[in-house]
């Protein structure tokens, strides 16, 4: 794993998905075959293969303090491009940071990770008026899990940070993003666990190799899985 301690020159970034976004670190060492997040690489300059570096944005809380008074008051991603529990935010606290100085603001904050490690920050999340829990969960099957997402979190453990999550009073939601095979059985491991659930079509033309190697085929009929979510009562809506 190849680190490097960064200073950049802004943090609070304008986004299509949300209004912003924050990304503490450019790189992920969950290395998921399908990420899309790797055409960062392009204009990072970056030649080690996906998950294999990390650059660590060290000014970002204080550029976030600086930036946030200047921006209009809007919902905040965290993150994009990069999971913001990754193990080494372990160390760095970059993100820890963030949410520290975001708890000031009255701002909608969604946090996206595949890592049980947001947990650490329970004490934080709890300040925030506005605040989702989401994890990135594509599969009910651990082996599946291991097949494309090797270094990431385990299903299991994902679930149970998110009952964790709701049962603290937090907003939690799934992404389903991609829909990776044997994703049917999350209709019951989510139930009662998350207050609503996204499915991205994204494209992950990046896993290509990984469906043929392993004979999988793609989950065709995403209206029919978010039909099973909005049957048990769960919100569930389908983007991109
Ligand atoms: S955890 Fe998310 S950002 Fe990280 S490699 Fe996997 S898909 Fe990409």
């Amino acid at each position: 794993m190849h680190i490097s301690i960064k200073t950049v020159k802004s943090i609070l970034t304008r986004s299509k998905v949300y209004d912003y976004v924050i990304n503490p670190y450019v790189g992920c060492e969950h290395g998921c075959t399908y990420c899309y997040a790797r055409f960062i690489k392009k204009f990072t300059g970056h030649k080690e293969p996906w998950g294999e570096f990390v650059d660590v944005k060290i000014n970002a809380p204080e550029l976030l303090e600086k930036e946030i008074m200047k921006r209009k008051k809007g919902d905040i991603w965290i993150s994009g491009i990069c999971d913001p529990y990754q193990p080494l935010e372990k160390d760095y606290k970059i993100t820890r940071k963030c949410l520290e100085i975001l708890s000031k603001y009255d701002w909608h904050i969604f946090i996206q990770t595949k890592s049980p490690l947001v947990l650490r920050d329970l004490d934080l999340i709890k300040r925030f008026q506005q605040i989702d829990v989401g994890f990135s969960i594509g599969t009910a099957s651990e082996e599946v899990k291991m097949i494309f997402e090797p270094r990431a979190p385990s299903i299991s453990l994902r679930i149970e940070a998110l009952g964790i999550l709701r049962a603290e009073g937090i907003k939690t939601y799934a992404m389903i993003a991609p829909t990776l095979p044997e994703a049917e059985g999350l209709v019951e491991l989510l139930t009662n666990k998350v207050d609503y659930i996204i499915i991205d079509r994204m494209n992950y033309h990046y896993a290509d190799w990984v469906y043929k190697k392993f004979g999988f085929r793609k989950v065709q009929d995403l209206e029919l899985l978010s039909e099973r979510f909005r049957d048990l009562g769960i919100q569930c809506e389908i983007v991109s």
